[in-house]
């Protein structure tokens, strides 16, 4: 039994994004039917459609930054209700039984991997995964958050789903909170998150731009400066005095200077993982003051939650611009040259006004 499912979808890594029906499973014992109802504009989304990562399955239906309504639950699910407003992020499944799931860090699955919410494989119907730029999605329970921000902030929480894990997770893993001054660079949809969340966990926060002229704005999401990063004198002057820093930057980039502005014992986490490697470290640079380089990859189920409670809590949610799904190529086009504040979210509901 499956439902027919309205969606945009690339056919190829070198055709647009174009109207697309495919089928959906029915609810089982244990899944979730959501009706979509806003999905966020992620750059791994750009990247799967258009081929520039290995392995993208065709037809890539993208989108993991899913907000939604449940109009249907299996005889199983005890968390979820119809009616309920939930969201899914960029994972739907994972093995339940390895190391990292039983610690809930599912995004680290080493058993099987994680199931992505587009391009993995679909253990239910077989082929892979299509995500959120669709009218309907049906997902385990397991791996449905629940949403309890307002009616109003629906659209402006979607990008919470990656956006906003993506930067909570090492945010809360390494400390942030008051008396730390934390540094995020790049001031783009992970970045600008990154600001919010961090100065929301009572941290002190000051911004990595290259562009002098986002200043404004790294003030207005709670930053208390921005110290532009070709400025070398600007940069000396923050020697040694960060205990964190979360880099969302994932074009190839010298990694020392920012390196040098942690403090003994001080961490940089890189979030982006970059097409072409960034350029040899200094290794002294870590060496000599005990500093470390980490990654981090999005978050567990329950911090996702946790997260979006946390944002909930404190007012928060991402700054984006509402798109028509016929806007989609368009928007791809001026993501890929910044020019987006911060994030794009797809208005689902005007694929079926279009149809
Ligand atoms: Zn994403
Ligand atoms: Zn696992």
């Amino acid at each position: 039994m499956t439902r027919e499912t309205l969606a945009y979808a690339a056919q190829a890594p070198t055709t647009p994004l174009a109207p697309f029906t495919f089928d959906r499973r029915d609810p089982g014992p244990r899944d979730v039917a959501i009706d979509i109802a806003y999905c966020g504009v992620c750059h791994s989304d750009l990247h799967t459609a258009r081929g520039e990562w290995a392995g993208t399955l065709f037809p890539c239906v993208p989108g993991h930054e899913i907000v939604g309504t449940v109009t249907a639950v299996g005889s199983e699910v005890t968390k979820f209700a119809v009616g309920d407003t939930v969201g899914v992020g960029c994972m739907v499944d994972s093995c339940r039984t390895c190391p990292s799931c039983d610690a809930g860090e599912e995004q680290y699955c080493t058993g099987t991997g994680f199931v992505g919410t587009y391009n993995g494989p679909d253990k239910h119907l077989g082929g892979h995964t299509l995500g959120g730029y669709s009218d309907h999605i049906v997902v385990d329970q397991d791996f449905v958050l629940t949403v309890r921000h307002d009616a109003a902030d629906l659209a402006a929480v979607a990008p919470l789903l990656c956006a906003g894990i993506t930067t909570y997770s090492p945010l809360k893993h390494w400390g942030a909170g008051p008396g730390k001054k934390v540094g995020i660079v790049g001031l783009g949809g992970l970045g600008h998150m990154g600001v919010k969340i961090a100065a929301a966990m009572g941290a002190e926060v000051h911004v990595f731009s290259t562009s002098p002229g986002k200043r404004d704005d790294a003030l207005r999401l709670g930053a208390t400066d921005l110290i532009v990063s070709k400025d070398a004198d600007q940069m000396a002057a923050q020697a040694g005095t960060f205990d964190l820093i979360l880099n969302t930057v994932a074009a190839s980039h010298d990694l020392d200077p920012l390196l040098a502005c942690l403090k003994r014992d001080g961490t940089m986490v890189l979030v982006g993982v970059p097409e072409h490697p960034h350029p040899a470290l200094n290794i002294g640079t870590l060496v000599f003051a005990r500093r470390a380089l980490a990654g981090s990859l999005i978050g567990g189920i329950a911090e996702t939650q946790e997260m979006l409670d946390f944002c909930h809590q404190h007012g928060l949610t991402s700054d984006i611009e509402m798109i028509d799904m016929a806007e989609i190529n368009t928007a791809y086009d001026r993501m890929v040259k910044s020019d987006v504040k911060y994030r794009f979210v797809i208005d689902i509901a005007s694929m079926k006004q279009a149809a």
